[in-house]
């Protein structure tokens, strides 16, 4: 990303704050969008949708599984992923491509407990598996 630019024009770069008077850098003010995002992808329709049929029975849901088989967990335990991930191994490439991608239908959403989420986020960003 800063190839082409010699070192203090990179650190230029990286230290002005072109935002919020003056106060925010680019990468706080990135950080603050994704999470204002984030947050209105929680009342996303296809979301519930997708929680819903994970639920089995009170307090109980079904994780998908992620490198193993589907599995019963608590209700505190369950999430809703995006199977092709918000952000790509590439990285951030538009604010449109990120909305998209977040606000996707249930066929690319799927409920996965906290550790198949958290395994498959690792696998997502680094591309490959951990052993
Ligand atoms: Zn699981």
């Amino acid at each position: 990303m800063l190839v082409g630019l010699t070192q203090r024009q990179g650190l230029a770069l990286v230290t002005s704050k072109p935002y919020n008077n003056n106060t925010w850098t680019a990468a706080r003010f990135h950080s603050f969008i994704k999470g204002a995002l984030r947050n209105a992808s929680l009342k996303w329709p296809p979301r519930h949708k997708v929680k819903k049929a994970a639920w089995r029975k009170r307090g109980v849901y079904e994780c998908c599984g992620f490198q193993r088989k589907p599995h019963l967990v608590k209700a505190s335990e369950i999430q809703i992923d995006h199977i092709t991930p918000v952000v790509p191994k590439s990285g951030f490439d538009s604010w449109d491509n990120v909305i998209s991608r977040m606000f996707c239908d249930d066929d690319n959403l799927q409920a996965l407990c906290k550790a198949c989420h958290r395994d498959k986020g690792k696998v997502d960003r680094y591309g490959r598996a951990r052993h």
